[in-house]
């Protein structure tokens, strides 16, 4: 399969042409398409199979279709993540596939100064990426509206239940619309993820690779 069958639009294989991707990885073939049918995704994959990309692309595809002329400064997507290195890393993904559109995004997280975060915050963006205790503090402080979004993404939800963030989670989640489409990522599926997506997630496809 081809990144063209995928029905990716231009700016998007432009950029993953310049990065000089050959063909969709497994995960992506898989999730790409279920995505852009509007589906909720349980996803079980490993760090290194192409994960990231293969939710970050049909993001990056929807937000390009609906345009910003509505709501621009309004988060519609909220990728919650355990550790400030994997927010970089998603972050540099998205900055990678987004490069030929105006769609922007920042990341939050602990263990540095929340000012310039609020700051972020106040001019906006399309995509927020955070971990889940800043995530919580800032919309404490009434700096994080959730009420647009249409995509929520947990990444390496297994992680976050072994570093305890489980119930941070829980409460983000219940911050955000019942209309949303929700992606799940975890590499092992133990009981407390298998529930968590049952209670949040509506009709998932479960993908495997
Ligand atoms: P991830 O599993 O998201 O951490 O991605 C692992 C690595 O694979 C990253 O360095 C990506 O840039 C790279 N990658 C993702 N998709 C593809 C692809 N279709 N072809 C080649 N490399 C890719």
């Amino acid at each position: 399969m081809t990144f063209e069958e995928l029905k990716l639009n231009k700016t998007i294989l432009r950029a993953i042409d310049e990065l000089g991707y050959e063909e969709p990885t497994p995960i992506q073939e898989k999730v790409i398409p279920v995505i852009m049918v509007e589906k909720d995704i349980i996803g079980c994959a490993q760090t290194g199979t192409g994960k990231t990309a293969a939710f970050a692309m049909p993001i990056i595809h929807y937000l390009h279709k609906i345009g910003n002329v509505k709501n621009s400064k309004k988060a519609k997507v909220l990728i919650i993540t355990p550790t400030r290195e994997l927010a970089q890393q998603i972050a540099d993904n998205f900055k990678l596939f987004a490069k030929y559109t105006n769609i922007t995004h920042l990341t939050i997280y602990g263990g540095v100064s929340i000012k310039p975060q609020i700051e972020q915050l106040k001019k906006g963006a399309d995509i927020i990426i955070g971990t889940p205790g800043r995530l919580l503090d800032l919309h404490k402080q009434n700096h994080l509206d959730l009420n647009h979004l249409h995509f929520l993404v947990l990444d390496e939800a297994d992680l976050m239940l072994d570093m305890g963030f489980i119930d941070d989670v829980k409460k983000i989640i219940h911050l955000t619309p019942e209309t949303r489409q929700t992606l799940l990522f975890s590499a092992t599926m133990p009981l407390p993820v298998r529930e968590l997506a049952h209670q949040f997630l509506k009709q998932p496809q479960y993908i495997t690779v």
